[in-house]
C-alpha cells in the first residue's frame, strides 16, 4: 500500500534499517537518564538545528503530539489572553483546548480563500481591544497561526506571519506547523513558538513532537513561572539543558528521528522540491475531469497537503478504487468531509509513487 495519507504518513523506507540497527545497539531499553541518551539527543538537536536551519539560540524541546503541544501553551505561556486567527478543524482544535483552560481566549474566523492580509488581522485585534475597553492588545497576550491547516489544504503565507510580528514586537506569536515543519522552509525568527508531530513531513512513526522555542518564548516561560504540570515547560526547558526530559520519552522515536535528519538532504533543498511538486499537483488536478482543487486562490494554497473537491458519491468511490489499486488517499476531515480527499506532498513519498497514482487518476473512469 503506497501511503498518500496527510497523517500518519509515509515513512522513509530507511525506518525499516533504522528500527532493526536501535534493536542491535539497545537503544529501546536505553536509561534516558545515561549519558549515552544525553549525547544522542544532544546530536538529535544539532542535527535539526542544522538540517532544518534553525538559528543556534532558539531550544528545541521534546513532546509526544501537537496537541499535547495545544495544552503545554496554554499552561506555560499564555497568561489570560490569546488569539486564535484560524480557517479550519485544527485551529479551531488548538482554540478550543485553550479556551477549556482560559476562558477569555478568542478566535477569529477567515475564509478558506481568502489572503489573510495584516489589516485584516489589524481589525480583528481593534475588535477585541474596543471589547476589552482597553486601547491596545495586551503585552502578554499570545497570538497563535496554524501555518498549514490540514483540514482544508490551506497555509497562512511566512510573510504574513512577519508582517504580524512586525506590527505586534511585544506579543509572541505561536505557529502550529504540524503538516509543514520539515517540509517548507521557514523563516524561524518571523514566530517564537513553532511545534509539529513527526509522523507528517519528517517522514517518521507516530508519537513525538517537537516544540522551538525563540529567546523571547524561554523568557516568558521563566517569568510567568508556571510548574505544576509534569509537562510545564518550564521544568521541560530545565530538564532540555542537561538534554534531558521530564520523564521517560519515547526514545526510539528520538533516535529514528536523530537517523532521519543525519541522512536528509538541507530545508532548502526539500523546500525548492516540495514546491516544485505542489505546482504539478495542483496543474494536475486542474484538468481532472472529477476532482478539482478546494482551494481556488493559489496564494494560500498548501503546498503539502493537496485537498481536492469532487461530488460526495464520486469521492467514496475514487478511495475505494485507489484502494484496491494499492494507494491510500487521505478522507476530508470535519466541515470538508462528505466532498474531499486529500493527498500528502510529504518529502518521503517518491518520484515514482507520485507518478504510479498520477497514472491511476488518469485511467479512471467514474
Ligand atoms: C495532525 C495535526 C495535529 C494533531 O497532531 P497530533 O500529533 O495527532 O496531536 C495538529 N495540528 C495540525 C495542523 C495537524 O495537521
Amino acid at each position: 500500500m503506497i501511503n498518500f495519507n496527510v497523517g500518519p504518513s509515509k515513512v522513509y523506507p530507511a525506518i525499516k534499517d533504522f528500527l532493526q540497527e536501535s534493536y542491535d545497539k539497545g537503544i529501546l531499553g536505553l536509561p534516558h537518564r545515561s549519558q549515552e541518551f544525553m549525547d544522542m539527543v544532544k546530536k538529535t538537536i544539532f542535527l535539526l538545528k542544522q538540517k532544518l536551519q534553525i538559528p543556534p539560540q532558539y531550544t528545541i524541546v521534546f513532546a509526544s503530539s501537537a496537541t499535547e503541544c495545544w495544552e503545554m501553551i496554554a499552561q506555560s505561556l499564555v497568561t489570560s489572553k490569546s488569539y486564535h486567527i484560524l480557517n479550519g478543524a485544527f485551529g479551531e482544535k488548538w482554540y478550543q483546548y485553550t479556551h477549556y483552560l482560559h476562558r477569555k481566549s478568542e478566535k477569529y474566523l477567515f475564509e478558506i480563500n481568502e489572503s489573510l492580509d495584516t489589516e485584516r488581522i489589524q481589525t480583528f485585534f481593534t475588535f477585541a481591544e474596543r471589547r476589552s475597553g482597553k486601547a491596545e492588545l495586551e503585552d502578554k497576550a499570545l497570538i497563535c497561526f496554524t501555518q498549514n491547516e490540514t483540514s482544508n489544504g490551506t497555509q497562512v503565507p511566512i510573510e504574513v506571519i512577519r508582517k504580524v510580528q512586525e506590527n505586534f514586537p511585544k506579543q509572541l506569536i505561536a505557529v502550529d506547523a504540524t503538516s509543514s515543519m520539515a517540509g517548507i522552509e521557514f523563516a524561524w525568527r518571523s514566530a517564537d513558538i513553532w511545534y509539529a508531530s513527526v509522523q507528517k513531513c519528517f517522514g517518521l512513526p507516530a508519537g513525538l513532537a517537537l516544540m522551538i522555542l525563540s529567546e523571547k518564548a524561554i523568557a516568558r516561560i521563566h517569568e510567568i513561572g508556571e510548574h505544576k504540570h509534569y509537562n510545564s515547560l518550564l521544568k521541560t526547558c530545565e530538564q532540555m539543558q542537561k538534554f534531558q526530559t521530564t520523564h521517560t520519552p519515547n526514545v526510539l522515536g528520538i533516535y529514528l528521528l536523530m537517523r532521519v535528519m543525519e541522512t536528509s538532504e538541507n530545508i532548502k533543498e526539500i523546500d525548492k522540491k516540495t514546491q516544485a511538486r505542489a505546482v504539478s499537483w495542483y496543474r494536475f488536478f486542474e484538468k481532472n475531469p472529477y476532482f478539482r482543487p478546494l482551494i481556488h486562490n493559489e496564494k494560500v494554497r498548501s503546498s503539502t497537503v493537496i485537498a481536492l473537491q469532487g461530488k460526495p458519491e464520486q469521492i467514496g468511490t475514487i478511495k475505494e478504487k485507489a484502494k484496491q489499486a494499492g494507494f491510500r488517499l487521505g478522507n476530508g476531515y470535519d466541515k470538508w468531509k462528505e466532498n474531499t480527499f486529500r493527498i500528502a506532498n510529504f518529502p518521503a513519498i517518491s518520484e515514482t509513487e507520485i507518478q504510479q497514482l498520477q497514472d491511476f487518476f488518469l485511467k479512471i473512469e467514474l
